[in-house]
């Protein structure tokens, strides 16, 4: 669009002078898109009968939907300046197409709206802009193509040559072969232009181009045409498609992440919904990875993780979706017909993860736990999906692992109870509702007490007393037992210091879990509770199990020397449930092996086994304890056998500090006298 002085000519001239006038020159009222004055050139010129019939004429017919556009664009400038546009322009005067150079002017019609006057002067006057036009058009790098309305190739600019070849453009193809395109170019139709991404073949090969459409005249015969111009948009797909792939792959194995899973599964599951599709939720988790991944390194974990994609990929042969949640979970959704089938797939992904595999020199071999959760029966949406087969998972891993387990309801309510069990505690902590009951410790001959053990109770406002076998396991898993652990210890130097001011300076056990064993500041974290309550160290033993001897991730060694060093003196309970080698227990600097209570109550049948303890211990220097002694009978063979401690509820339950005490000042008649000689009175008093 160019810009001139205001056409003097015009204004000069009076109306008859101005209908006389060669020049075509018209008022137009673009709102109403009508002619509502014209001069005779200008009547010839719209080929019209009369000035009349020009004047009822609909121009918009007679228009292309462009110059419609840019009419009103004029119109819209010219409110606020006046100014005089030219332009070259295609009419089509009873549609026929003729060229002229069009100059517009505002002019304000009788109801003070925007007119636009125009002159038209023949094309031929201004050729060299139509050539620089021409010029332009063949510079360009955008392909411009002009077609029917059928799609016959009417022109193509250079770039459009260069790009599609000399033959016939595959854009004509498009025409006839691509529905997305019809509804395009139907869009083009109805509302003058439309865009459509597609890939065609190009000299180049095939690329992405952007069509974006314009419906048009054919300048030269006037018939009805669709515009075309086309850009390559390859580079910005492929970046597009990369940063697709990114967002729903995982790099490490090249499976689908989690935000496919997001994405896409619900799209799944919404087909199967109308087809009647039974679909299979299964996650799937690597039990020891962590331990790989921690012993190992990180690149040997990666490998193996590597290696289990593919596994998992070759036993689904094409069935179903898998995907890498993170971690060492991954889930597959997957169509089956019956539950059978689903057994044998979960037992040869259990099978073939097992197997070995020699992975950066080290023979490696994992194995899983998976949960399933059934579409419909189980959940129709992803989240209910996912919940479900995440708790059939953690049955399956309750239950020994290496195993698969189909979701129950029951296990909705398990979880259920295990949420309200965590609301309940994290309260506990902050109510101050836990409580130490001690059990004693005492010499076999001479039932002497030497020392208590402190075992936990909850005193719940409306449960009443908990034992910890209900809850301890959830503050181990939430975290909660650093704190609770805190309190147990700075608890138990409190009453040990009440024992020694009663006149009973016994040292007492405490319990401590894997967890907290594991901890870096395990130590350190113990003495400085301890210390502020004014008991020492030497007073208190801490009892661990078998299993954190051989711990994971840690230096159990390192941390038993620490615990040694700092005073403390270390018990290992629940003894002989593990898997630990009998030899290595003389390395650790351990005080008393605790011989676990399923031993003693078959200690008829298994005194085979508690015999071999008994003597370890006599070997090492080490004092043997008898746990859940609970018969006469019992303490009877161990004081035969020469253990040296026993504990049970034969002395007695464990019971709250005054209630200890109290005992402590009246040991039981039986007691008193050394030797048993078979009374069978038992301690009543506290549950
Ligand atoms: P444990 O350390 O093996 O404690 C012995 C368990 O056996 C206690 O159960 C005790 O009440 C019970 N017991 C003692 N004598 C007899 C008997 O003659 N017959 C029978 N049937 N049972 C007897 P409790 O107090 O319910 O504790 C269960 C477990 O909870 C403990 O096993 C221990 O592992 C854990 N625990 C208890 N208190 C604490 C604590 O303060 N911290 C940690 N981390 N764990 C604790
Ligand atoms: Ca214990
Ligand atoms: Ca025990």
């Amino acid at each position: 669009m160019s810009q001139s002085q205001p056409s003097e000519v015009i204004l000069n001239l009076g109306p008859s002078d101005l209908m006389e006038l060669a020049v075509p020159l018209w008022i137009f009222d673009v709102d109403k898109a009508q002619v509502v004055w014209a001069n005779e050139a200008a009547r010839y010129l719209w080929q019209a009968e009369t000035l009349n019939e020009l004047y009822q004429r609909n121009m918009r017919a007679d228009m292309s939907s462009s110059i419609e556009g840019r009419l009103s664009q004029y119109k819209e400038v010219l409110e606020d300046a006046d100014k005089t546009f030219r332009e070259l322009w295609t009419l089509y005067p009873n549609g026929q197409p003729a060229t002229y150079q069009i100059s517009i002017r505002r002019y304000r019609l009788e109801d003070q709206r925007i007119g636009l006057l125009c002159q038209a002067s023949a094309e031929q006057d201004h050729v060299p802009e139509q050539m620089r036009s021409a010029e332009a058009l063949n510079h360009i790098p955008i392909s411009i193509t002009l077609f029917t309305r059928e799609g016959s190739l009417l022109y193509a600019n250079t770039e459009a040559n260069r790009v599609y070849g000399w033959g016939q453009s595959p854009l004509s193809d498009l025409f006839t072969n691509d529905d997305v395109f019809a509804d395009a170019l139907a869009d083009a139709g109805v509302h003058g232009h439309a865009t459509h991404c597609c890939q065609l073949p190009t000299l180049d090969g095939f690329r992405w181009r952007e069509i974006s459409i314009r419906a048009c005249r054919d300048s030269v015969s006037g018939v009805p045409a669709f515009i075309l111009s086309d850009i390559d948009i390859t580079d910005q797909k492929t970046q597009q498609q990369k940063i697709t792939y990114l967002a729903h792959h995982d790099i490490l194995t090249g499976l689908h992440s989690r935000n496919y899973v997001n994405h896409y599964f619900p799209k799944l599951l919404s087909k199967a919904k109308i087809s009647g599709d039974r679909l299979a939720m299964l996650l799937i988790d690597l039990d020891n990875f962590k331990t790989i991944n921690d012993t190992l390194g990180h690149l040997s974990g990666d490998g193996l993780l590597i290696h289990v994609a593919r596994q998992i990929k070759t036993v689904m042969r094409g069935r179903g979706h898998i995907a890498r949640l993170g971690g060492d979970e991954f889930t597959i959704l997957m169509p089956f017909e019956d539950t059978a089938e689903l057994d044998l797939f979960c037992k040869e992904i259990l099978r073939t993860i097992s197997s070995e595999v020699k992975l950066n020199d080290h023979v490696l071999s994992t194995y899983a736990s998976i949960g399933i959760s059934l579409f419909p029966e189980h959940g129709t949406e992803l989240p209910s999906l996912m919940q479900h087969a995440d708790l059939a998972l953690y049955e399956a891993k309750d239950e020994g692992r290496k195993t698969f387990r189909y979701y129950r309801p029951a296990l909705q309510q398990a979880a259920l109870l295990k949420r309200t069990l965590e609301k309940d505690l994290t309260r506990a902590i902050k109510e101050r509702e836990f409580r130490l009951y001690y059990q004693p410790r005492v010499d076999c001959i001479s039932q002497k007490v030497l020392s208590v053990e402190a075992l936990m109770r909850w005193y719940h406002p409306n449960q009443g007393v908990i034992s910890p076998a209900v809850f301890i396991e959830t503050l181990e898993e939430t975290g909660m037992i650093h704190q609770v652990g805190d309190w147990i210890i700075s608890q138990a130097g409190y009453d040990q210091k009440v024992l020694t001011d009663n006149g009973y300076d016994i040292p007492i056990s405490i319990n401590v879990s894997a967890e907290q064993f594991a901890h870096a500041n395990f130590v350190t974290r113990l003495k400085d509770n301890l210390r502020k309550t004014g008991c020492d160290s030497s007073r208190i033993e801490i009892e661990i199990t078998e299993s954190m001897l051989m711990g994971h991730g840690y230096d159990a060694k390192a941390v038993l020397l620490e615990l040694r060093k700092a005073g403390f003196s270390i018990a290992v309970d629940d003894f002989g449930t593990g898997y630990s080698n009998l030899a290595y227990i003389q390395s650790y600097p351990i005080s008393s092996l605790k011989v676990d209570r399923s031993f003693i109550q078959m200690i008829e049948d298994q005194s085979s086994v508690v015999n071999m303890i008994l003597s370890l211990c006599r070997l090492i220097g080490v004092t043997a304890v008898a746990e859940g002694v609970e018969t006469i009978d019992q303490l009877a063979w161990l004081q035969l056998n020469h253990c040296n401690e026993y504990q049970g509820y034969l002395y007695s339950k464990p019971r709250p500090l005054h209630q200890l005490l109290h005992l402590l000042n009246n040991p039981p008649n039986w007691a008193t006298g050394g030797m048993l000689v078979g009374s069978d009175e038992q301690d009543l008093a506290w549950a």
